[in-house]
């Protein structure tokens, strides 16, 4: 999409998005130039990642105690618990480095 229906310089305070190449108002932008769409885009790629990352891990963690631990059925909810909860986590910090990971990808000026 990059140069199509280019219209900057309307009133002067016109940029162009750093990733989509949009023309936004500057207000529209952050402050690595990104419209409001790439953020919304990344944040959802990030988030599906994320949570990708996390479904592994805990699945890998559920594995480990399944198989190592060998949990009681006493201690069953306790587990279940720590694997959920290691979802969470994973999936949050997972979510979070991937969307650093995007934005510096794309940082303008770093290709
Ligand atoms: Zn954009």
């Amino acid at each position: 999409m990059r140069g199509v229906g280019r219209v900057v310089g309307d009133a002067g305070g016109d940029l162009e998005c750093g990733k989509c190449g949009r023309a936004c108002r500057a207000r529209e932008l952050d402050r690595l130039l990104w419209c409001e769409a790439c953020i919304a885009g990344a944040k959802a790629t990030a988030k599906r990642v994320g949570w990708l990352c996390g479904a592994v891990i805990a699945a890998g963690l559920a594995a480990w105690i399944h198989f190592v631990q060998k949990p009681s059925a006493a201690l069953m909810g306790g587990w279940v618990g720590v694997v959920l909860a290691a979802l969470w986590l994973c999936a949050r910090a997972a979510t979070e480095l991937c969307y650093g990971v995007l934005r510096i990808l794309r940082r303008p000026g770093s290709s």
